[in-house]
């Protein structure tokens, strides 16, 4: 099955569907959620990414790159700009922008106390202006940082929500729990590169073929370079005694 074939028209349907809905602030804003947490409430935001986080533990970073409109936005860019970006050390900025995020959510509640549950919080104050804001402000971070630094950048240095699903991922793995991963086939890799060359991620794919480890933490699950093996050494399992 080639994997990208259905990969591609899900994600790039679903940015244009978030964009043109002008939906992002509903469940993907990193400021709503920070909204709702000073007023001590829990609202969809929260609820969003509590589902992410817990989603994370079977599927991994999969959501990035089947259902996040961010990654939807760049496999559209991906017929212009054909060069990824690298995977440099630039990669920590993710986790100060998470931290940063993620301390001033639970300072809210610190402060604040707990109230409970509403819902719409943060929603209603939400007006056409502020959500065209929202939406062009995502594309205007997305589309310069693909530009420079090349397909999936942002993915790599700055996303906030990229952190959630690699301490799931974690979890999972250090507990040895069942969940969706890659599986390589050491003895049917033929040393062709292909793998790595068709990584979004620059994940050096056919070196972790060769030592039988996959499961880096940049992986998206996107399933590229199960697609280009041509001798079946990649594969998906939901089993953990792979990851050696
Ligand atoms: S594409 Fe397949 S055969 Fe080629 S290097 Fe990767 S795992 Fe090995
Ligand atoms: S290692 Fe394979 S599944 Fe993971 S990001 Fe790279 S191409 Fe996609």
């Amino acid at each position: 099955m080639q994997y990208q074939k259905i990969r591609k028209p899900i994600v790039i349907s679903t940015a244009i569907l978030v964009h043109l809905l002008l939906v992002f602030h509903l469940l993907f804003s990193p400021v709503i959620i920070v909204m709702a947490s000073h007023k001590g409430y829990i609202n969809a935001s929260f609820i969003a990414f509590a589902i992410m986080i817990l989603l994370s533990l079977f599927f991994g970073r999969a959501y990035c790159s089947w259902f996040c409109p961010g990654c939807g936005v760049q496999e559209f860019m991906s017929f212009i700009v054909k060069r990824k970006a690298k995977n440099t050390k630039a990669r920590i900025i993710k986790y100060f922008i998470f931290t940063l995020w993620i301390g001033t959510i639970i300072s809210g509640y610190v402060i604040n106390g707990f109230q409970g549950i509403d819902i719409s919080m943060g929603m209603n104050d939400i007006t056409l202006q502020k959500k065209i804001i929202m939406t062009v402000g995502i594309i205007l971070i997305i589309v310069p940082l693909t530009t420079i630094f090349g397909l999936f950048a942002s993915c790599k240095y700055v996303c906030w929500q990229a952190p959630f699903m690699i301490i799931g991922t974690k979890i999972r793995d250090f507990f040895k729990l069942p969940g969706l991963r890659l599986k390589a086939k050491t003895e049917n890799c033929k040393s062709c590169k292909l793998c790595t060359k068709k990584c979004p991620m620059d994940i050096d794919v056919m070196a972790q073929v060769k030592i039988g480890k996959m499961g880096h933490v940049e992986c998206l699950l996107c399933g590229n370079c199960i697609d280009a093996c041509k001798h079946e050494a990649i594969s998906f399992t939901t089993k953990c005694e792979n990851n050696k």
